[in-house]
């Protein structure tokens, strides 16, 4: 009922023209002049069988990222974030009609499914490579738990005690935030993400044996893309950065275990491409200062993630843009159908 009201109101505010002026508006003031930078994950063309494997916050279908793609290219003016970058640096006056794309982790799909709309619509955009994964056929821990939790169709109680048995601290209530999830899957992944790479998998590997359905993501054995693919798209504007080599959360790490994910993934991705890579994207969006200034020494000209202090405008955040997530649901109505007025309102609530 809530969702109703809300496409309601959305909808009402677009079409009457009430949401042009609250833009124009928020435009006039200063500290609103920022471009946006959107986040991507995957883009899927089946979502009902896609979605055992993922979670509904990281994904749009291919028929709505078409949609979305056309719309930004009506309305805004996509640029490169090498170019939005660069403005900060040299304290351009910035044109909050700008906006960014950025696709995280690497995925086969950006390659089959955005790529094509990106090229029809002649948009820029940067894709941030996890390297380590690219050219192999390994998952994501957190593409493993999704799968587990999904085929098995497992709820908290029971993977509460399996934190117990594996895992005692993670077996506690944790924050709000992550204790109302509606998702139990989006829970568990919150609740792994917490714990160190070993213990994830340790965790996982328990659940593995104690379920009858296996983690098996599928006739899709390769979910990220190959060196050849990234070439191709590197040679038609699409950008590439480094997401690190593992993905594992740099605020759990050592700043020589940092340094070495900030230092060896901008090689081998170098090296594959023959291109400069300086854009970094925070593995979780979890930074800190002194990661900050890991980055800035590496070499990186700026870095993104998604808990930045503000949109982008000052030299001071260029190692903590912030991006806007994007998925599926903030541009559906109540049926599933992709809403024009909704996308406007999710980037107008976040410009
Ligand atoms: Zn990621």
């Amino acid at each position: 009922m809530k969702q109703i009201l809300k496409y309601f109101i959305v909808v009402l505010l677009y079409y009457s023209g009430l949401a042009f002026v609250f833009r124009f508006l928020k435009r006039l003031s200063r500290s609103n002049q920022k471009p946006l930078i959107l986040m991507y994950h995957q883009v899927f063309d089946d979502p009902k069988a896609e979605l055992k494997y993922s979670q509904a916050g990281l994904y749009v279908s291919t028929p709505v990222f078409d949609k979305q793609m056309s719309y930004l290219a009506k309305h805004y003016k996509p640029i490169s974030l090498a170019d939005l970058a660069t403005s900060i640096r040299s304290n351009q006056t910035l044109d909050p009609k700008n906006i960014v794309i950025t696709f995280d982790d690497g995925w086969r799909d950006n390659y089959q499914h955005a790529y094509p709309i990106l090229k029809e619509y002649q948009l820029p955009a940067i894709i941030f490579l996890t390297a380590n994964f690219i050219g192999t056929n390994d998952i994501f821990w957190f593409m493993r738990a999704a799968t587990l939790m999904t085929i098995n169709k497992l709820d908290r109680q029971q993977l509460r005690a399996l934190f117990k048995k594996v895992c005692l601290s993670s077996a506690e209530s944790d924050s709000a935030a992550i204790e109302t999830m509606a998702s139990d899957t989006d829970w568990f992944i919150e609740k792994l993400k917490k714990l160190d790479l070993i213990v994830i998998n340790r965790v996982l590997d328990e659940l593995s044996k104690s379920n009858k359905k296996s983690d098996n993501t599928g006739d899709n054995s390769r979910w990220t893309m190959n060196w050849d693919e990234v070439k191709e798209m590197s040679q038609h504007g699409i950008s590439f950065g480094s997401h690190g080599c593992t993905h594992r959360v740099m605020t759990t790490l050592s700043s020589d275990e940092n340094m070495r994910e900030l230092r060896d993934s901008r090689e081998v991705i170098e090296a594959k491409l023959g291109l400069r890579v300086d854009i970094f994207s925070y593995p979780n969006g979890d930074y800190n200062i002194e990661i900050e200034k890991l980055v800035e020494q590496g070499g990186y000209l700026c870095a993104v993630t998604t808990k930045g202090i503000g949109k982008p405008g000052n030299k001071s955040e260029l190692f903590a843009l912030r991006r806007i997530g994007v998925h599926e649901g903030i541009s559906v109505g109540p049926r599933g159908n992709y809403s024009r007025a909704m996308f406007d309102f999710h980037l107008l609530r976040n410009s």
